[in-house]
């Protein structure tokens, strides 16, 4: 029997009916990009819907890890971790800037706080942490070795839309975050980003970057680069954004039917919620330990696949593994034990908004009964 594909992710889809009338109106108003109505729209109902007082937008989430990047004038070496997708650190490449890898918290797997003041050199201007599958790095501890060492904190939480600590917004930490809303992400608009950011002076240098620098019409104040978001995208932005605290309750119910049927499985971890955290369930992933579960990730990987259920392998390999950055010396396995570990051992389940109860229990058979 052909069963059908159960894909690793599903793109959250505002209502056609609801967006032509929206087109409709872009088309009467030919204002296309450049802060248009749908534009400042949106910026401010993310502001509203994010708890923060900034934010900028931009059409993909990587401008905004370079933009950050120069806003902050960051230079030298950043310490940043191995364990992320590969935009994270292509950011420092692109701004001429050396990544200094250090290993990641086997709980979290994210930054190790622990570890970072042992990487910092004279040469050392920032850190760059990710909040990886939209689990809060540890702030407050990241911020007590910037803050000893005078460093600027950029936070990567292209996965963290949405997620609070103790009803706060994790975007207010450290001096910047940015956030991706491209279609795989748990919020989209398509392709598309932004920029958080903690005053209006740091918001206003952001928006002339993402312009090519454009201070007025006959002033560059500096060598932008063109990250603007479109009114097409910003107004189907709009429509999602109505309908995202449904698609994460939906995401939280399969999260909590994977959890319950996997937790006793022996060989198997799963991640549990953090106390005080309103997580986003972005990502589910499952860390394998093939010894005790009798069959490796990639084993696992390849039979759910043959199965017609596809897992995704993220993060593996690690970005240190990449060619671009192998040569570096913090980049070698040695210095990052846990994460080479973590990286070879984890599989992300199918999630999205739409996820049958089925289709979560076709997937829980495979990796329960392993056949
Ligand atoms: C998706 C993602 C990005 C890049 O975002 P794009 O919108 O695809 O450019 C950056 N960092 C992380 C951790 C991501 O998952």
């Amino acid at each position: 029997m052909e069963e059908k594909l159960i894909t690793v992710t599903s793109p959250l889809l505002p209502s056609l009916e609801e967006f032509v009338p929206m087109l409709r109106d872009i088309w009467d108003r030919k204002w296309l990009t450049n802060n248009g109505h749908y534009h400042r729209e949106l910026e401010r109902a993310l502001c509203e819907y994010l708890k923060v007082p900034y934010v900028s937008l931009f059409t993909n989430g990587t401008l905004p890890l370079m933009c950050a990047l120069q806003a902050l004038r960051v230079t030298g070496e950043v310490i940043t971790t191995p364990y992320s997708f590969v935009a994270t650190t292509h950011a420092l490449w692109w701004n001429g800037i050396k990544p200094v890898f250090v290993d990641i918290d086997p709980e979290t797997c994210n930054l190790d706080p622990d570890k970072i003041e042992a990487a910092i050199t004279p040469r050392t201007t920032a850190i760059m942490p990710v909040h990886v599958y939209g689990k809060p790095c540890d702030t407050a501890r990241i911020q007590a070795v910037a803050d000893k060492y005078g460093l600027k904190v950029i936070y990567d939480a292209a996965h963290a839309f949405g997620v609070e600590v103790d009803g706060k917004s994790i975007l207010e930490a450290g001096d910047m975050s940015t956030l991706s809303f491209h279609a795989t992400k748990v919020y989209n608009t398509v392709e598309g980003g932004a920029l958080v950011c903690h005053d209006e002076r740091t918001k206003q240098r952001i928006d002339y970057l993402k312009n090519f620098g454009f201070a007025g019409e006959t002033t560059v104040i500096a060598p932008g680069i063109n990250g603007k978001m479109d009114e097409v995208r910003s107004a189907y932005g709009l429509l999602n954004l109505r309908q995202v605290d449904a698609a994460i309750a939906a995401r939280r119910r399969v999260a909590v039917r994977y959890r319950e049927a996997l937790r006793g499985v022996p060989g198997l971890r799963v991640m549990e919620d953090m106390p005080g955290v309103r997580h986003n369930y972005s990502y589910f992933p499952v860390f394998v330990d093939a010894a005790a579960y009798g069959m490796t990730r990639d084993e696992l990987y390849f039979r759910m696949k043959e199965h017609g259920v596809l897992g995704r392998r993220y993060f593996y390999p690690l970005i240190t593994d990449f060619s671009t950055y192998r040569g570096l010396e913090s980049a070698r396995p040695e210095n990052l034990p846990v994460a080479t570990r973590i990286a070879d051992s984890v599989i992300c389940l199918p999630m999205y908004h739409d996820l049958t109860d089925g289709d979560v229990d076709r997937v829980l058979e495979l990796i329960i009964q392993k056949r």
